[in-house]
């Protein structure tokens, strides 16, 4: 079995299951797999269905489930919740291919995981037998805060609270968290950046305040912290692997490349795992905008958060902590955790960090890092619109861009698939803006108007957000955050499930 243990402390284990519920260790670290022992490889699920696809992966990792138990979780979230079977459709365009994923039910990738969460965390919970009420507290940069809010929406014995930065999510994005419906849902604005809800939402697992206040009631995250995010969506690397395999164009055992547009390195990481299990992945290109610490960490070594932060048109990414570059660290230095923990250490302290040179080379073996401006972004928007008449979002232009950029640089001819992850519906102001220069400040008209150039559907979810009233309107103080969670965590205590 595999153990999941603290990225700070690896004396700190737990089973797959025990991690899910807990979200994060109690020490700050993040729980990690001791080993990848087993491979999957792209033959074992080149006939597979997407949810067979899921099972198989996801059992591997969470291997404290029993089969039954994962398959129920895999058809509870991929049966009926994404406009299309495929749940991952897969684009040929000229320069590689599109892997669609934002079929689900709030238009942007982290549905793929948190349509699972839930199941796996509910699991969790009989397991166990517990009957305490599970806390769910999530920082969101715009699309974890309504994909976690659709996911644990009524969802019993859960609580979910979701954090936003005020200033920065989109128009569209803030109006899907406001309108959530559920009545185990809050939704709160907060006056800092998401690295400020992050850290508000870490700090709360271990506040003296908040704890106090836990009266039959556990905190948890939806974030990626929450190894139960992650896990699930190792599995789309797969499936459009075996895709490729499956029309031709590459063969079983070629390697590809996958240019990811990353903030909390969550996804990326999913990826890397992917190739520890045995997928044929060259590189992991990792995209990033203005906010580029990781473009620098992965060509200097140093990570250091000591830059100003900007708000872009790619507010997903909008991030200079990224959480989960924590457990590739703690992997690729053959589960260091005492290093783990003095970097962790170093960053709270002097807000930077450097790993020594070998560990940085290792990490070069499989990742490179490029970034992206404002006007390169849009300018990737634009050309594909005008020349293939596809339009991306935002982000997966940014990575559009990167892979671009690494191809220019290596002239590596390995096919390059790029990570869609958001609908771009979701921004459609600066979509429009990029595609055809029109400049419509409302974002409802802006998403009419792509419509009649592009043709392309906009999703239901996104259709129907017009008419939903708005719930949510607070804002608050990130020094008063301790104080709001406790408040929140008294409410969810009384409240009758
Ligand atoms: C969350 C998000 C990202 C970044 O993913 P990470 O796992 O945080 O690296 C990229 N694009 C979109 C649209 C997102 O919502």
């Amino acid at each position: 079995m595999i153990k999941y243990v603290s990225s700070r402390n690896k004396q700190e284990a737990v089973s797959s299951h025990e991690a899910v519920i807990h979200g994060l260790a109690e020490d700050g670290g993040l729980y990690t797999p001791d080993h990848i022992a087993q491979k999957i490889l792209p033959q074992e699920i080149l006939n597979c269905s997407y949810p067979e696809m899921a099972a198989k992966i996801i059992g591997t990792l969470l291997d404290d489930y029993s089969a039954e138990e994962i398959n129920a979780c895999v058809h509870g979230a991929y049966d009926a919740h994404f406009d299309t079977e495929e749940i991952v459709p897969l684009t040929k365009i000229n320069d590689g291919y599109l892997m669609e994923l934002w079929h689900g039910p709030t238009s942007a990738f982290k549905d793929i995981a948190l349509t699972i969460l839930p199941h796996l965390m509910i699991s969790a919970y009989q397991k166990e037998k517990r009957n305490d009420t599970i806390a769910i507290l999530t920082a969101t940069s715009g699309d974890t805060g309504k994909a976690a809010l659709a996911g644990f929406s009524d969802v019993s014995h859960t609580a979910i609270t979701v954090f936003y930065p005020e200033i920065g999510v989109s128009p569209i994005q803030k109006r899907q968290m406001q309108t959530s419906v559920g009545r185990n849902v809050d939704v709160i604005a907060v006056k800092g950046n998401f690295d400020d809800c992050q850290r508000m939402v870490k700090q709360a697992m271990s506040d003296p305040e908040v704890l106090a206040s836990l009266d039959g009631v556990t905190l948890s995250s939806a974030n990626s912290i929450n190894i139960g995010r992650l896990v699930p969506q190792i599995v789309y690397y797969y499936s459009s692997y075996a895709k490729l395999v499956n029309s031709g164009a590459i063969a079983d055992g070629d390697r590809v490349n996958f240019a990811v547009p990353t903030g909390n390195f969550g996804d990326i990481l999913a990826g890397w795992i992917a190739k520890q299990l045995g997928l044929p992945i060259h590189k992991l290109i990792c995209a990033s905008n203005r906010n580029h610490v990781l473009t620098d960490f992965l060509q200097t070594g140093v990570y250091s958060i000591k830059r100003p932060f900007h708000t872009t048109m790619s507010p997903s990414m909008d991030i200079l902590i990224s959480s989960n570059l924590e457990r590739l660290l703690f992997m690729m230095s053959g589960n260091d955790d005492a290093f783990v923990k003095e970097m962790m250490q170093q960053l709270k302290q002097n807000g930077r960090y450097a790993v020594p040179q070998e560990l940085r080379k290792k990490i070069q073996e499989s990742f490179c890092g490029y970034w992206t401006n404002e006007e390169e972004c849009s300018a990737a928007m634009h050309d594909l619109f005008q020349c293939e008449h596809v339009l991306i979002d935002p982000h997966t232009a940014v990575a559009m861009h990167a892979a671009k950029q690494y191809k220019a640089e290596t002239g590596d001819k390995a096919p390059c698939i790029i990570l869609s992850t958001a609908s771009p519906y979701k921004f459609s102001h600066d979509v429009l803006k990029a595609v055809a220069d029109e400049d419509i400040a409302d974002d409802f008209a802006a998403m009419d108007r792509l419509h009649e150039l592009s043709k392309m559907p906009i999703p239901q979810g996104l259709a129907e957000l017009k008419k939903m009233p708005v719930r949510f309107r607070r804002s608050i103080e990130i020094k008063d955050g301790m104080h709001v969670i406790a408040d929140r965590m008294k409410e969810i205590a009384h409240a009758e499930d």
